[in-house]
């Protein structure tokens, strides 16, 4: 997977490619599509949710551009395995789910792979996670149709928010920096999300 869906296209961060070399996905896909757990693509978790795309997930954490001491949130658990990939580059993790089943088969997914210090929340993640704010870096793994206000406001300065941004169906990657002048926005791939669904979402 590493060599052929990521080094094979652009996902250049040695971090990013050793983390995801090191977590073991099929801990986090459903058992009857475990032998799929590494193919080059999104896959149904329940609830009508899906787990993300390999490619997506690498490109999602290369923009955090995270290097060890950090504090993340990762909002849209879905099956836990992005905040899994997290976990192995930054010290500290929170991740905010809204369908309570799929956050607590999350929770059990990361135990079983041996992440069981990532902390689940349930709730709301386009309201973001007031309670444990500031984070250095924030990811979205569902679509926005403009920049989450409220998540750019938890950010440190110099905070990073990597979020898809765009119509449902159709978005691209953003990456935006907390500046004194305002949110400093990098644009990145096309993608398509899931949507968020929320105050701040859809
Ligand atoms: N990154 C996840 C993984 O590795 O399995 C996949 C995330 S899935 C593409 C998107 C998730 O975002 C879904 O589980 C969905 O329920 C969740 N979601 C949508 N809106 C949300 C919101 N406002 N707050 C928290 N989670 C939300």
């Amino acid at each position: 997977m590493v060599d052929a869906q990521l080094r094979g296209r652009d996902v250049v961060d040695e971090r990013v490619l050793a983390a995801m070399e090191r977590v073991p996905r099929e801990f986090f896909v459903p058992e009857n599509l475990r032998d799929r757990a590494y193919d080059d693509a999104a896959l149904p978790i329940g609830d009508g949710q899906t787990i993300s795309q390999p490619y997506m997930v690498a490109r999602i954490c290369e923009a955090l551009s995270l290097t060890g001491p950090e504090h993340v949130l990762d909002v849209g658990t879905g099956s836990g395995y992005q905040a899994a990939v997290i976990a192995e580059l930054a010290e500290e993790v929170d991740t905010i789910e809204r369908i309570p089943e799929l956050a607590e088969r999350a929770r059990a997914n990361l135990e079983a792979a041996g992440y069981g210090r990532v902390s689940v929340h349930v709730g709301d993640g386009s309201r973001g996670l007031p309670e444990r704010a500031p984070f250095d870096a924030i990811a979205v793994a569902a679509a926005a149709p403009e920049l989450p206000r409220t998540l750019y406001k938890q950010l440190e300065p110099r905070g990073r928010l990597v979020v898809p941004v765009g119509r449902r169906g159709m978005q691209r990657l953003e990456v935006i920096v907390r500046s004194p002048e305002g949110p400093a926005v990098l644009r990145s791939v096309p993608c398509r999300f899931v949507p968020l669904l929320g105050e701040e979402g859809f």
